[in-house]
């Protein structure tokens, strides 16, 4: 038994000042990964600052016509607000492709932001792993690790960020909005999170005591199209190998926006920068897609027995962006 003190503040400032005089501190939200870290003996906070009593839940336009959807704000309800069905059809696949209905029931925006890596080595706390206990080893690299990166790992730790949604939000350029002691900062999402490096132990750039408030998107592209596609060992109730979010709008053959992101290769949402580079401007046509995802994935350094995520991803993001182009281009 491992006893820890409670608490259920009702302001955002309250929140804050409690987590600042507790060394340790955690917030809790829907807990859906806080807990079953708990129970496994890998997280022990001596205080549970419960923030689902904060007015942070709401999901609403903003003055420039994007949307500011709350910290607390559950999956479920996003997925199905009629606003980001509409507009950002790929941040609704991307929360529907995750966890159960149950789940994202009680999964908060925040949380799943923050979640930890599924790294069977990390969720173990009889085994050494640098992410968990910073200098213990990494077990993953040379044992079980199909599941793990393919792009920028490290020597330290290669493991994957388990969210689809933060997939979705790096492709849309999102931002996190943070408040914490020393005030307010927003970071775009796919700058949030890190690559392992020589810190495995540190996932995102939150600093101890920096509340998630929520995250905001801006106006889509005239015209865009999105779509989330996600590869994984069963049809429901599993993390992605691989998946792709994709953002693009065509005319007159050829691509104007296009964002696009991959989950389950990398420590982070990966914004693949290079991909895009090839896809502005260029003909929506199959050799164009099959380019953007080579030049991309030229970077990926497989382990062992994860090579078969190269072309996974690769397939994915060309079928994606081929049915995106086809329904996108205004010419018809
Ligand atoms: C069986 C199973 C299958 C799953 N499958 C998928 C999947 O396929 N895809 C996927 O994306 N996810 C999946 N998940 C993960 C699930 O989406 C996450 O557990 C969930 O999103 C976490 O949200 P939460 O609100 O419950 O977070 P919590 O468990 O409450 O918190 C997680 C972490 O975030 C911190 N935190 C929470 N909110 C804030 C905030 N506002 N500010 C600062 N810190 C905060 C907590 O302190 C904690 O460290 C699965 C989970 C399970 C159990
Ligand atoms: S890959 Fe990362 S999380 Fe997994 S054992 Fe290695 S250090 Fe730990």
């Amino acid at each position: 038994m491992r006893p820890f003190a409670y608490v259920r503040p009702e302001r955002t400032e309250e929140a804050i000042e409690r987590f600042a005089a507790r060394p340790g501190a955690r917030f809790l939200a829907g807990g859906t990964n806080l807990v079953d870290l708990m129970k496994l003996g890998v997280a022990g906070p001596p205080l549970l600052i419960d923030i689902n009593g904060l007015p942070l839940d709401a999901v609403e336009e903003t003055a420039a016509g994007g949307l500011h959807i709350g910290g607390t704000a559950r999956n479920s309800d996003v997925a199905a607000h009629p606003l980001v069905r509409d507009r950002y059809p790929v941040l609704s696949q991307a929360l529907l492709a995750g966890a159960s209905p149950q789940l994202r029931n009680s999964a908060t925006t925040g949380g799943n932001l923050l979640q930890r890596t599924r790294c069977p080595y990390f969720q173990d706390a009889s085994k050494p792993c640098n992410k968990r206990v910073p200098g213990s080893g990494c077990p993953a690299r040379e044992g079980v690790h199909r599941d793990l990166a393919v792009l920028g790992h490290s020597v330290h730790c290669v493991a994957t960020h388990p969210s689809d949604m933060a997939v979705a939000l790096a492709a849309l350029d999102a931002e996190v909005r943070l408040r914490g002691p020393a005030g307010e900062r927003t970071v775009p999402v796919a700058e949030f999170h890190r690559l392992p490096g020589d810190h495995p132990d540190r996932d995102t750039v939150i600093e101890d005591g920096e509340l998630i408030t929520g995250v905001t998107l801006p106006a889509p592209p005239p015209g865009a199209r999105g779509a989330y596609r996600k590869a994984r060992d069963r049809a429901s109730y599993a993390f992605a190998l691989a998946s792709v979010a994709a953002v693009l709008t065509v005319e007159d053959g050829r691509i104007g926006h296009a964002a696009l992101a991959f989950g389950g290769l990398a420590h982070k949402p990966w914004r693949a920068l290079a991909a895009e580079e090839v896809l502005r401007g260029a003909p929506a046509t199959a050799e164009t897609y099959r380019r953007a995802a080579d030049a991309e994935l030229a970077a990926a350094e497989p382990l062992r027995d994860n090579g078969f995520k190269v072309p996974l991803a690769r397939n994915l993001a060309v079928s994606v962006l081929h049915d995106l182009a086809s329904r996108a281009d205004t010419t018809g």
